[in-house]
């Protein structure tokens, strides 16, 4: 078997590498060791209209669960800040809706649709072990389905497999993931939780998510997604979420999903000769929010596209596909690179850093306060005044 572009994973970062390089007229395979594209759903179902833009897409009501106007930030101490009021203007920018919280399961399958239908051929239930290589050059898969080991030939391999990418490490990359820069994630779906249907919720804290932070995005008027993400060995991300939701009474689950997130921000090189990798295998995801879904499709139509031009000038060599590299740190590299700094920065932060950043937040909000009283005030919380001095 043979074909112009193999991908393996068939979520977002597959997916969408396959629909852009088929649309670009080469052959694509693209591999899923899943039984079913779209699950389990290891994500919190956010995303910005931005999403929609990179693909070329609208957003349908087929795989949007709600629309989001607003969203609030509970420091450890409770206080509640709405961000549209500490940025003095809508959350997201506001014009129309701008945030979105998917359906995974749908939207994922979707995009695989759209790359089938682009002329993609997908094998699911098949596992990629290893890559075949000659001279150094990466020129294939050996794949298992159903207990039958496979070679499949390729010019690209386009690696697409997650947060626990093989592929990264067996191309010789360097993988993003030391387990200190995993965010561990619990997530319940939950019915009778009532909030705002239109309102993100984030909570801040040591005692609610060390390390992280813990987010309640509503899924339209019956269910709420309620997760979050740690990095301690204290206890589970999901000790932490029960110890969270044990506050609430008459709540019930309909779906506990766990997974892991990259945060340490980009792998240092996405290419090699016949080889790309893209999404959370490539740590392209930010590593404040925990949110990848934006650049993931960014990078992967990126990806899809420099595969296939390469391909069909038959030089898929790492100088070549080296364009890929080039183009998506142009759009994201910095911005990754900040957040990671922000990361950073905020890991040192106490509970009572938070609370008071939360209080000097809600009092310049109220006062507009001068400079000289900011720094009178900051100047009570040296971890503070560094954080604020070291990004304005
Ligand atoms: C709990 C949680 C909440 C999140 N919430 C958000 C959010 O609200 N908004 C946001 O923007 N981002 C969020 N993220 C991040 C976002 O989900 C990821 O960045 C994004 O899904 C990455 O997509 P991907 O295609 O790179 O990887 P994945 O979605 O991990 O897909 C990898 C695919 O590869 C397959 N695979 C792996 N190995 C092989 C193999 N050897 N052979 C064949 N197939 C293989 C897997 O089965 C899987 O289907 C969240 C992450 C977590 C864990």
């Amino acid at each position: 078997m043979k074909y112009d572009v193999v991908v393996v994973g068939g979520r977002i970062g597959g997916s969408v590498s396959s629909l852009f390089a088929s649309r670009d007229d080469v052959d694509v395979l693209m591999i899923e060791k899943r039984q079913e594209i779209g699950t389990p759903v290891q994500c919190a179902e956010g995303t910005t209209l931005s999403t929609f833009k990179i693909l070329d897409m609208k957003p349908s009501r087929r795989f949007i669960n709600s629309y989001i106007e607003g969203a609030t930030v509970y420091a450890p101490d409770g206080r509640a800040l709405d961000l549209e009021e500490v940025t003095g203007r809508n959350f997201l920018d506001g014009a129309g809706y701008e945030g979105y919280i998917l359906d995974r399961k749908v939207f994922d399958k979707h995009l695989a649709i759209q790359a089938a239908k682009a002329g993609t051929d997908i094998m699911m239930k098949t596992t990629v072990k290893d890559l075949i290589r000659k001279e150094g050059k990466v020129c294939g898969v050996v794949a298992k389905h159903l207990g039958k080991i496979m070679e499949i030939k390729a010019d690209v391999v386009i690696a697409a497999d997650g947060v626990e990418s093989n592929m990264t490490r067996l191309a010789g990359l360097t993988s993003p993931n030391q387990p200190r820069d995993i965010g561990s994630c619990a997530q319940l779906e939950l019915v009778g939780l009532d909030i705002d249907p239109y309102r993100l919720n984030f909570y801040f804290g040591r005692k609610i998510a060390p390390g992280g932070y813990l987010w309640m995005f509503p899924k339209g008027e019956d269910t709420v997604n309620v997760g979050l993400g740690v990095r301690s060995n204290k206890k589970t991300a999901y000790q932490y979420l029960n110890q969270f939701i044990s506050r609430f009474d008459d709540v019930t689950p309909v779906e506990l999903n766990i997974g892991g997130v990259p945060l340490s921000g980009p792998i240092d090189r996405t290419y090699s000769d016949g080889f790309l990798v893209v999404g959370d295998a490539a740590g392209q995801v930010d590593p404040v929010t925990g949110g990848g879904i934006h650049t993931t499709a960014f990078c992967a139509k990126v990806a899809g596209q420099v595969a296939a031009e390469a391909a069909k000038k038959e030089d898929t060599s790492a100088d070549v596909l080296k364009k890929y590299d080039d183009i998506w740190r142009e759009r994201f590299g910095k911005n990754l690179e900040i957040s990671l700094k922000y990361r950073n920065a905020a890991d040192k932060l106490t509970d009572k850093d938070m609370n008071a950043l939360a209080e000097f937040l809600e009092k310049n909000k109220m006062e507009n306060l001068s400079k000289i009283s900011a720094i009178k005030f900051l100047g009570k919380h040296p971890n503070l005044l560094k954080l604020i001095k070291d990004f304005l």
